[in-house]
């Protein structure tokens, strides 16, 4: 029935998907919410790198003008200073939704704030999908399978989560933005993506941004020691981030909704991961153990057999490669900061 319901289905899109095989696509209008962020930034230079005219959304919240610097003077990038709570009207093909504050510290800083921007936001951005025919894509997140009872964890895991703990502005925030781009995809027709997203790190990261991999990078760099919640023994995946904007690419040029696990099964305790941080940066390094937070899951690692098969997509940057690529980004800004 879904099929039926006829919407403005953007001509752009819809000559792309007629041309014969082999044919470059005509560029497409793009937004990326959430642009200006660490993310955000990177899938702006792919997806700029390869013809499309790109307009960001974000209120700088976490997001750094600095970060799309670059782009400043192309004329087929935009950059617009705009909180997604609020309306906005723009004509595009295609939505990639990133919004939203992604480290604990960030998303617990001002919690109503956090899960409006996950409703509100994501609210517009699929009524602005609907009104002009564009194609939606959520980043949400692992964080919807709370601390899990499976693992690793697959998408057809429901979850385990507290809905009323500190962490769930950003947890049952992300889950109801799962379900608003499911209605919208059944109740409206939008052509939606959902992207589950795994830790995440990379260049750009906020030096203070309270996220492990950023934290102990800058720690070390600064000379301090490695702040180890609880006893280190729980564990997370990490991606590098030219990985993931491979994979949300693929999955938005797709013919699949998902949701998608998008990350890299390599499972570290945060004490492994200190070992890897010392290993790249400073065999001197040291840490310290601090008291845990509320809620924090005790294991995470995702099963990416579904992106594998569907998608063809898998990530190619290991730990160990991909930590220094960040390490020469954080040694600049932390220099440029004397
Ligand atoms: P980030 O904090 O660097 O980027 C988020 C961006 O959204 C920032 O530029 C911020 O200014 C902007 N923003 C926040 N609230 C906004 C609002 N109300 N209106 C407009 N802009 C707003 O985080 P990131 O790591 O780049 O994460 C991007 C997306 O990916 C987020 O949706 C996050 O939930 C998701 N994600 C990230 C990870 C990860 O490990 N990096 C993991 C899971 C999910
Ligand atoms: N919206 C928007 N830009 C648009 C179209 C809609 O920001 O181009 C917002 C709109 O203001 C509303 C939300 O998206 O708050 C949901 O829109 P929809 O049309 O689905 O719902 P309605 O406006 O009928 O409540
Ligand atoms: N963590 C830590 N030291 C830090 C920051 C985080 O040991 O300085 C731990 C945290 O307790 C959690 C894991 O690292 O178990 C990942 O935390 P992060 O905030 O990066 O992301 P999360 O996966 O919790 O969203």
């Amino acid at each position: 029935a879904a099929a039926k319901i006829p919407r403005g289905a953007s001509s752009v899109v819809a000559a792309a998907r007629r041309l014969p095989v082999g044919v470059r696509k005509p560029s497409l209008r793009v937004v990326v919410t959430g642009g200006a962020g660490f993310v955000g930034s990177h899938l702006v230079d792919k997806l700029l790198a390869r013809g499309d005219s790109v307009i960001v959304v974000d209120n700088f919240f976490t997001g750094r003008k600095e970060n799309v610097a670059h782009h400043l003077s192309n004329p087929r990038f935009e950059l617009i200073r705009h909180d997604v709570v609020e309306p906005i009207l723009l004509e595009v093909d295609q939505i990639y939704h990133l919004a939203c504050p992604a480290s604990p510290v960030h998303y617990k800083f001002n919690p109503i704030k956090t899960i409006k921007t996950n409703v509100m936001g994501t609210l517009n951005m699929l009524g602005l999908a609907k009104r002009v025919g564009a194609r939606f894509l959520l980043t949400s997140t692992s964080e919807v399978y709370g601390d899990p009872l499976e693992h690793p964890q697959k998408e057809s895991y429901w979850g385990h989560v507290n809905p009323i703990g500190v962490r769930s502005c950003y947890d049952e925030g992300k889950r109801t933005a799962e379900t608003l781009t499911m209605d919208y995809h059944r109740g409206a027709g939008v052509e939606v993506r959902i992207a589950r997203i795994f830790n995440t790190y990379g260049p750009r990261m906020c030096l203070d941004d309270g996220r492990v991999v950023s934290n102990f990078v800058a720690q070390t760099l600064r000379k301090q020691p490695m702040t180890v919640y609880g006893d280190g023994k729980q564990t997370r995946s990490f991606q590098y981030v030219s990985d993931l904007v491979d994979g949300l690419v693929t999955l938005m040029e797709s013919e699949h909704i998902g949701p998608f696990n998008l990350g890299n099964p390599g499972e570290f305790t945060m004490l492994e991961l200190a070992q890897v941080v010392k290993e790249t940066i400073d065999l001197s390094a040291r840490v310290e153990f601090k008291p845990n937070t509320a809620d924090d899951p005790h294991m995470r690692k995702p099963d990416i057999s579904k992106a594998k098969s569907l998608l063809h997509w898998e990530p190619k940057i290991s730990l160990k490669q991909g930590l220094p690529r960040m390490v020469s980004d954080f040694q600049r800004r932390i220099a440029d900061e004397k």
